[in-house]
């Protein structure tokens, strides 16, 4: 049982910054624990389809391709990984995490917790989700061949989507509430394809799924119009994990967890690494390694 013993580290989350601190932890001679709510390890490391491209002189298949080896690494160094044991809730000022199990004590605690998918909050998304009407390129880009597709958000996740659409799908409708905030790079193939219209000023107000296509009900100044289309790609961002802590550690007015340098909250004992604690134009696996270091030597230090 995770609880029947106090632990020198434990880590909320079995993403790459959780991971990758029982990873450090281990070798500088601790005994990590990683609590993860679900089943399998990587977080959001099982949206990434693709080949891994942001971390220098790392060449992967995959995000599971990733997970695979730093859990083989943690599993090497004699981590301890528990999937599917979900914290409930977490006392910063005893760094101890309600699970099904019991209490589970560490002498330290850090949250690695990430992001989860921002929602339109519409009616019908709900609905949209339930009924597999989302979908991701990244993922099951073949099932796009031919299709009609609305993709929602105008950051670097949705343009870099709607550009892997392009070699497939028949048409594709970018929705943006506000001018394209993605990289040009990104943008400029996009914008310039003839199967792309770009609806600046666009927010969706409802989604209708029907039997074979979803109808979009799309406010643009003063006119709302109807779009239908075969599938919705929706990427509008991301909100931190923060809410174990909220009320505990300091967190910034978007939710994420405030730390020093070395990781270290509001709270002596606790840290955070990852998504979960960086501002979203520094989210990056290579800065969740980093954290993750920092604040394994951190605790190292401090025990
Ligand atoms: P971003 O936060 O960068 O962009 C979110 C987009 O969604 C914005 O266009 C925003 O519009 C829009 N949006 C937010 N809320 C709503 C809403 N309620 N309704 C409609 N639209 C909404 O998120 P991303 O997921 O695109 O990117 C996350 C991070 O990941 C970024 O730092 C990005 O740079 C990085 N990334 C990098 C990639 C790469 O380098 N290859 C690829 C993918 C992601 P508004 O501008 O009006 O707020």
């Amino acid at each position: 049982m995770a609880g029947d013993r106090r632990w020198d580290v434990v880590i909320v989350g079995a993403g790459m910054a959780g991971l990758a601190t029982a990873i450090w932890a281990r070798r500088l001679g601790l005994e990590p624990l990683v609590l993860e709510r679900e089943h399998r390890a990587g977080g959001q490391l099982n949206q990434i389809g693709g080949r891994i491209f942001d971390y220098p002189g790392l060449d992967l298949p995959s995000g599971q391709a990733l997970t695979e080896r730093l859990l083989r690494q943690a599993a090497e160094a004699g981590a301890a990984v528990r999937l599917g044991l979900p914290v409930t809730a977490v006392s910063a000022a005893t760094r101890t995490c309600t699970t099904s199990e019991g209490p589970v004590e560490g002498r330290a605690l850090v949250i690695a917790t990430g992001l989860r998918a921002r929602r339109l909050e519409v009616e019908g998304e709900q609905e949209l989700y339930a009924g597999g009407w989302v979908r991701r390129p990244s993922h099951d880009l073949p099932w796009f061949r031919g299709r009609r597709v609305a993709v929602i958000g105008g950051g670097d996740r949705a343009v870099e989507n709607a550009g892997l659409l392009l070699p497939v799908a028949r048409r594709v409708h970018l929705l943006s509430r506000s001018p394209l905030r993605a990289r040009p790079d990104l943008s400029a193939p996009v914008l310039a394809s003839e199967k792309v219209a770009h609806h600046e000023g666009a927010r969706v107000a409802r989604l209708l799924p029907r039997r074979e296509a979803v109808t979009l009900e799309v406010v643009q100044g003063e006119r709302r119009w109807e779009l239908e289309v075969d599938a919705v790609c929706i990427y509008i961002g991301n909100q931190p994990n923060s809410q174990l802590v909220a009320g505990q550690v300091e967190l910034d007015p978007q939710g994420y967890i405030v730390t020093d340098r070395y990781g270290q909250t509001s709270v002596p004992g606790v840290f955070a690494a990852g998504d979960v604690c960086t501002p979203p134009a520094y989210q990056s696996l290579v800065m969740a390694g980093g954290q993750a270091m920092a604040v394994a030597k951190r605790i190292a230090l401090s025990l």
